[in-house]
């Protein structure tokens, strides 16, 4: 039986990766600070621990197994990650995480590590434009990335690949763009756009008005949850190292996505303009790299996702309102 560890199997990817690894009959242990939030893990093995700590790292790492998926990190939203309150902390938990792990792998002699990095690796200059944004992978350096989040994300890049070619690993990277889907974080202040206005559109009566920050012209794509889980392993199983973009190339306004939530919602309400942290003006995934490497790219539309990111907030907004 082939073995993985996922690591931040208690977030919303890792969760959704120790779920599909058990549909393909892995042994999966998975490790987080916490068990997720939404739903009960399906892993064989969960540990509760920290992983900037190194002594649990030769702990969990016990066994030759066959995949490691590097998920944990100190993340969150815009409204965690750009406010600059907690730089410090998302640079350095984030960093001791990946040089811990991806060391004990090492002296283990396991060999396979995912990383998940991220599109905010990506220059801000590249990024002014919300019409034309360029997220080609070379155009990461010369770099600049307008987060410290994104220059931790550089970081630990560089440093997967210099253990790929110093030691020897089989690391895969990946370069995330907006990842949403059920069970993700959706009102805890780190959630990202699609859950934050989902969950406005559920709360809101027709007729009333949500609040959106900036002037909801700057541009995203959003990719869903099992697009990503899918690329993740094909990307995994290859024998490409990346870094390469996971990410949906349907770029829309903020406007425009809460116009969709909106309509799926059945409900007409008014858009607030105000103040908050905003990013970079425009980012679209360009996956002509994927598909060249792997031979496939995400296609589910923005809709569908939506819709199902949709239904499951409405069920939890729900739910509050039984309890309460
Ligand atoms: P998440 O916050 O839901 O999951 C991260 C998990 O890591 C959390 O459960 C957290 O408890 C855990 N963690 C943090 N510090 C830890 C520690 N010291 N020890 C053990 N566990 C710890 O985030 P996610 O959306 O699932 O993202 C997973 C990965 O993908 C992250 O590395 C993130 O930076 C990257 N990524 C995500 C997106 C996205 O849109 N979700 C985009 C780009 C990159």
């Amino acid at each position: 039986m082939k073995k993985a560890l996922v690591c931040g199997a208690g977030g919303f990817i890792g969760s959704h990766m120790v779920k599909r690894l058990k549909d393909e009959g892995f042994w999966v242990r998975g490790v987080d600070l916490k068990y997720p939030e939404f739903w009960e893990t399906t892993a064989d093995d969960f540990v509760i621990g920290d992983l900037r700590d190194q002594y649990l790292c030769r702990q969990i790492v016990d066994r030759k197994f066959d995949e490691v998926y590097q998920f944990a990190a100190d993340m969150g939203g815009a409204g965690y990650v750009f406010t600059g309150e907690h730089d410090a902390d998302i640079m350095h938990n984030s960093a001791q995480i990946n040089l811990n792990m991806l060391d004990t792998c090492w002296k283990r002699n396991v060999r396979r590590i995912f990383y998940s990095s991220s599109a905010c690796i990506y220059p801000e200059f590249n990024q002014m434009d919300p019409d034309n944004p360029n997220c080609a992978e070379d155009s990461a350096y010369p770099a600049q990335p307008d987060s410290e989040y994104g220059w931790e994300k550089l970081f630990s890049e560089r440093m997967y690949l210099a253990y790929h070619r110093n030691k020897g690993m089989e690391v895969r990277i990946a370069r995330y763009h907006n990842i949403f889907g059920p069970y993700g974080a959706w009102n805890d202040s780190r959630e990202k756009a699609p859950a934050a206005i989902c969950r406005k559109v559920a709360m809101a009566e027709d007729g009333g008005e949500i609040e959106i920050w900036g002037d909801g012209k700057q541009t995203r794509s959003f990719l869903y949850i099992d697009e990503c889980i899918e690329g993740t392993l094909r990307l995994m199983r290859s024998d490409w190292t990346g870094p390469v973009n996971i990410g949906s190339e349907e770029m829309v306004s903020i406007n425009q996505l809460a116009d969709m939530v909106m309509s799926i919602a059945g409900k007409r309400l008014a858009k607030k303009h105000v103040p908050g942290p905003l990013g970079v003006r425009g980012r679209n995934s360009d996956n002509r790299l994927i598909r060249e490497k792997l031979g496939w790219s995400p296609s589910l539309p923005l809709r569908e996702g939506l819709k199902k990111t949709y239904d499951w907030i409405l069920g939890q907004v729900r739910q509050l309102e039984c309890e309460s």
